[in-house]
C-alpha cells in the first residue's frame, strides 16, 4: 500500500503574514533532510504536511530524517485512504496486517479536520472500534490500550491511518530566524548553544579560534567534526577557522597572566563580530553559562561584551552543566566534545585568572596592543570551510 509520512508543525504564533515564508522554509528543509530516501512528492494542507513515498521506500528511514528538522512537532508513517468509511475500515485492517502488530486491546482515535464530514469523530471511532474488535477478536480499551489506531480525516476525499506517531524536535525551521555567528570551541557547551539557536530558526555560522602552530591542530579537527555534526540540523554550515596564535603572542607579551583569558575572549569577540559583519549575521552566540568558570562571572561577561556592538546571545546562560551535558548527548556532539584537545584558551594562563575584571581595567591592559590591526589580520587569515550535507557522511566514517 502507498505510504506517506505525515508531519505536523508548530502552529501557535505562526499565523499571519510570515506563515507562507515559514512553510516554504519548513518544506525546503524537509526535502533536504529526506533527500535520497525515496520521497517523491510533498503536499501541504492546513497544519499538516505530507511526504509521499515512492514504492519500496522505507517510512521509518524517512521519519528518522524528519526528526532532525526543526519546526516538526509530530510525525507519523501513515497509510492513505479515501474518506469513505468502508475504505477507512479496509485501510485500518491493511495497516494492522502490514505492521504485524500483535495486541490484545486497542482504541481508535479519530479526528476530522473537515467538520462537514457526515460522522463526528466519536462516531467514526465507534464504528471503526466495533469493526476492528470483530475482525481481530481483541477488546477496546479507551484508557490503557496496547495499541492506538489513529484516523485523521483530512477532507471529504482523504483520510490517513497511522499507529505510532513520534514527537519531533519542535522549534522553528532553520532559515526563518536570521543569521547568527556562534563561537565554537572544542568543548561541550558551545555546540549545544549553536544547536539551540538553530532550533529557534537561526542559520548559524560557526567560528573557531585555534592556536596552531603554538598548539597542535587537535581543536581545529574537533571543530570541523562538531561542525559536521551540527550541520545535520541546518544542512549547510559555514565554519571559520581563525588562526589565533599571533593575537595570543601579543597578549602574552603585554598582559599580566591573570588577565590573559579575558583578553583572549575580548579579541575572539571582536574578530567574530568582524566576520559576522562580513556575513551579514546579526548577533554573536556563545556557550557560556553563568559562573561555570572564572571567565564566566557576570563582571567578566560584561567586560567581554563591552568590545562589541552586536548583541551577544548566550542560550545556555541559565543552565547547569548537567543539563548541558544531557543535551549534548541527545544531539550527538558529546562524544566529540570530550575528546582531548589543546584549547587555545589554556595556553599561557595561570591557575587562577581574574574573576572580576572591569572594562576599564581591560582597556588599560590592552593599551599597548594594536587592537584593530590584530583583529583585522586574524579575520583576514580565517580559513572558510563550507560544510554541505551531501559531502558529509556523519557516523559513516
Ligand atoms: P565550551 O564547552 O563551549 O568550551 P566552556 O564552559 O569551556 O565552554 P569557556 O572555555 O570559558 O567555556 O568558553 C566560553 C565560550 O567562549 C565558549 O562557549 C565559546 O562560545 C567561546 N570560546 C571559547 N574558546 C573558543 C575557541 N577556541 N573558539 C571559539 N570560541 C571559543
Ligand atoms: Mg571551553
Amino acid at each position: 500500500m502507498n505510504r506517506e509520512v505525515l508531519v505536523r508543525y508548530h502552529e501557535v504564533g505562526l499565523k499571519g503574514q510570515n506563515m507562507p515564508y515559514f512553510l516554504d522554509c519548513l518544506v525546503a528543509n524537509l526535502r533536504r533532510a529526506t533527500r535520497g530516501t525515496g520521497v517523491q512528492g510533498v503536499w501541504q494542507r492546513q497544519s499538516q504536511i505530507g511526504l509521499v513515498l515512492s514504492p519500496g521506500a522505507s517510512p521509518a528511514a524517512v521519519q528518522r530524517e524528519v526528526q532532525r528538522v526543526f519546526g516538526v512537532v509530530k510525525t507519523a508513517a501513515a497509510w492513505r485512504s479515501s474518506a469513505e468509511l468502508e475504505e477507512i475500515k479496509r485501510t485500518v485492517i491493511a495497516a494492522l496486517e502490514e505492521s504485524r502488530r500483535s495486541f490484545s486491546s486497542f482504541r481508535i482515535t479519530a479526528n476530522r479536520a473537515d467538520k462537514s464530514y457526515p460522522l463526528t469523530s466519536l462516531e467514526v471511532s465507534r464504528e471503526l472500534g466495533t469493526f476492528v474488535r470483530e475482525r481481530t477478536g481483541t477488546r477496546v480499551d479507551l484508557t490503557r490500550p496496547e495499541l492506538t489506531v489513529y484516523v485523521d480525516i483530512l477532507s471529504s476525499k482523504t483520510a490517513f491511518v497511522y499507529l505510532d506517531p513520534v514527537v519531533g524536535p519542535g522549534g522553528l525551521p532553520v532559515g526563518t530566524g536570521g543569521r547568527v555567528m556562534a563561537l565554537l570551541s572544542g568543548g561541550i557547551d558551545s555546540p549545544v548553544a549553536a544547536y539551540r539557536m538553530m532550533k529557534r530558526g537561526c542559520q548559524v555560522d560557526l567560528v573557531h579560534f585555534h592556536s596552531f602552530p603554538l598548539a597542535d591542530g587537535s581543536s581545529r579537527e574537533k571543530a570541523v567534526e562538531l561542525g559536521e555534526l551540527l550541520n545535520r540540523y541546518q544542512f549547510h554550515t559555514c565554519l571559520y577557522l581563525v588562526p589565533f596564535a599571533e593575537v595570543q603572542r601579543h597578549i602574552i607579551a603585554t598582559a599580566p597572566p591573570p588577565y590573559r583569558v579575558v583578553l583572549y575572549r575580548r579579541f575572539m569577540m571582536r574578530i567574530a563580530e568582524e566576520l559576522a559583519r562580513r556575513r551579514a549575521a546579526k548577533a554573536l552566540v556563545t556557550g557560556e553559562s553563568l559562573g561555570q568558570v572564572a571567565s564566566q562571572t557576570l563582571e567578566n561577561v560584561v567586560t567581554i561584551d563591552a568590545v562589541v556592538e552586536m548583541p551577544v546571545l548566550r542560550p545556555l546562560i541559565g543552565m547547569d552543566k548537567a543539563e548541558i551535558v544531557s543535551q549534548a548527548e541527545a544531539i550527538g556532539t558529546y562524544p566529540v566534545s570530550i575528546l582531548p584537545d589543546q584549547d587555545c584558551c589554556s595556553l599561557f594562563v595561570p591557575q587562577h585568572p581574574v574573576t572580576r575584571c572591569t572594562p576599564e581595567r581591560a582597556e588599560r591592559v590592552e593599551q599597548g596592543l594594536a587592537v584593530e590591526e590584530l583583529l583585522r589580520a586574524a579575520a583576514d587569515a580565517a580559513e572558510i570551510r563550507n560544510i554541505d550535507e551531501a559531502e558529509v557522511q556523519v557516523g559513516g566514517r
